[in-house]
């Protein structure tokens, strides 16, 4: 059957008639407060800032920015909901508004997809079959663990810790405030919710959910602002346990914050992912596993798979493969169906990026990109790969987040685990082998928290997740996840 013109044709690339996601079902209101306490309210100092579509640098809507007196504000209200219905409540009925949560994320998955592209510029296909169904799965997850919570930590008995104050990161929102979120109320916590400053849309929508959910009054409250609300949510001294995922660099400020007091904390910070590829792995497949590591979510993505380490007998063959694979993905309008890398975050995560792209052909590196043409306005950045990099390359050492591959081979076995182990990064990494024993050996020697064989970028909430070295402490998910939100007596 021949194929309609309109709908595919192939002139070296392919091209497909656009199938932009409808946006008629969902609704961004002009203006958001603060979700304080069960409602939404005004900021104390009038204060708001614009988000927008990164996508076509568009203002989405205004929101509020939170001071130190309405975080304070926040951090009482949980605190009241704590002492009061929260941990009063039976476990069962605690777990039964989780499940609530989640199915209502269910409900309206659509209208979470599309606000979560439009606010953060990634690609419709991963906000709907990714970030949302993962929420929703966290939520059903911890949900099952409320009144179990003695056979999670059998002999022991597990008690809240109080208040969470959590901080989060732009580029999975939806999905790390329900990480943050589910596990903390499952263990009877209550808490207060910082998005990041360029991507509030979808926790405010959350937070509707969870008032929709009938939870008592100031159990979850959301706060948005930027940097100087996150900071005042940790330092708050209400706060009993801080959970925080962003840089590195703001990790350490926090660890510097907390050193001396009494609060619990995990952080979840940056990643130098290697990808290793040995000559007998299936190599197609291996390909495809390093586009989705890096080019997934734009390289957005912690635990990305920034770096290739090839074996070198069949590295003109994979890079081959991999430019051949890069002119075929689609970038563009985040919320057509057909595109495969979204818009980058914001402009500065653009300027981030290119500022990259200069160092690594500065220190020496090959810089090739895909030639696909990029929408004019918005914030925009080709698949790239960098060749002829050595180890200590700043575009090998330091995380970029963006689409941006650093790709270095190997010999041997020992090599290959020296040079994924060489930087100040743990948090992930991948094997690509025909041979069980390989990925069993290199397993047990790379030094990161979550290792993928023959795959990559896979989530699942029964899994926990976190880092060694600079990229963090404490893991979220899991069971283990469960321990991070609770004190453990005789
Ligand atoms: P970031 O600058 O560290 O920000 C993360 C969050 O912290 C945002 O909500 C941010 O607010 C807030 N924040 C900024 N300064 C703060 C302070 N002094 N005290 C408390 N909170 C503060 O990170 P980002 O640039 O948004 O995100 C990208 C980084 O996150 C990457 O480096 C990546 O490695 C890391 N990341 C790690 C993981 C993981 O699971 N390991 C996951 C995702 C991202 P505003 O942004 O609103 O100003
Ligand atoms: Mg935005």
């Amino acid at each position: 059957m021949a194929i309609p013109e309109n709908k595919l044709a192939f002139d070296g690339g392919w091209n497909y008639a656009p199938a932009p996601e409808s946006t008629d079902h969902i609704v961004v209101k002009k203006r958001y407060g603060l979700f304080i306490n069960g409602d939404f309210r005004a900021p104390e100092k009038g204060r708001y800032f614009d988000t927008l579509n990164p996508a076509n640098e568009e203002k989405l809507s205004r929101v509020a920015m939170a001071s130190q007196a309405d975080v304070d504000k926040a951090v009482k209200a949980a605190r009241k909901a704590y002492t009061g219905p929260w941990s009063r409540m039976k476990a069962k009925e605690r777990g039964k508004y989780i499940f609530r949560i989640a199915r209502m994320i269910q409900e309206r998955a659509r209208e979470f997809a599309v606000i979560e592209s439009l606010d953060g510029g990634k690609p419709i296909r991963e906000s709907r079959d990714v970030d949302v169904p993962l929420a929703a799965a966290h939520f059903f997850y911890y949900a099952g663990w409320a009144d179990k919570l003695e056979y999670a930590f059998p002999g022991r008995k597990a008690k809240a810790l109080g208040v969470a104050g959590q901080v989060i990161p732009w580029n999975f929102p939806l999905l790390m405030a329900s990480w943050k979120i589910a596990p903390a109320l499952a263990c009877g916590n209550t808490v207060v919710l910082k998005p990041a400053e360029t991507t509030p849309l979808t926790a405010l929508k959350l937070a509707e959910v969870i008032a929709d959910a009938g939870l008592p009054d100031g159990v979850v409250n959301i706060v948005t602002g930027a940097g100087d609300t996150g900071a005042a949510i940790v330092t708050h001294p209400g706060v009993d346990k801080v959970a925080f995922t962003g840089s590195t660099n703001v990790g350490r400020i926090i660890q510097k914050a907390l050193a001396g007091t009494n609060k619990k904390y995990t952080l979840e910070l940056g990643g130098k992912a290697a990808n290793i590829i040995f000559a007998d792995a299936a190599i197609d497949q291996a390909v495809e596993g390093i586009v989705n590591g890096i080019f997934f979510n734009q390289g957005h993505v912690c635990c990305a798979g920034s770096r290739l380490l090839v074996q070198e007998s069949v590295a003109d063959e994979v890079i081959e493969k991999l430019k051949d694979r890069m002119e075929t993905l689609i970038v563009g309008d985040p919320l057509d169906k057909n595109t495969d890398i979204g818009a980058i975050n914001s402009r500065m995560q653009l300027e981030k990026i290119e500022s990259y792209l200069k160092i690594g052909q500065s220190e020496g590196g090959e810089m090739h990109q895909s030639s696909c043409s990029l929408p004019k306005s918005g914030y925009w950045c080709r698949p790239t790969i960098f060749t002829g990099v050595s180890q200590s390359s700043r575009v090998v050492q330091e995380e970029i987040f963006g689409p941006v591959l650093a790709i270095q081979t190997f010999r041997t076995y020992d090599e290959a685990l020296t040079k994924a182990n060489n930087t100040p990064y743990g948090l992930s990494g991948g094997v690509w082998t025909d041979k069980g024993s390989k990925i069993f050996k290199m397993t047990q020697g790379i030094r990161a928290g979550v290792i993928w064989a023959n795959t990559f970028n896979k989530f699942d909430p029964t899994s926990p997740f976190g880092g060694y070295k600079e990229s963090g402490m404490g893991r979220e998910g899991g069971l283990h996840g469960l321990g991070a939100y609770v004190k453990l007596e005789a």
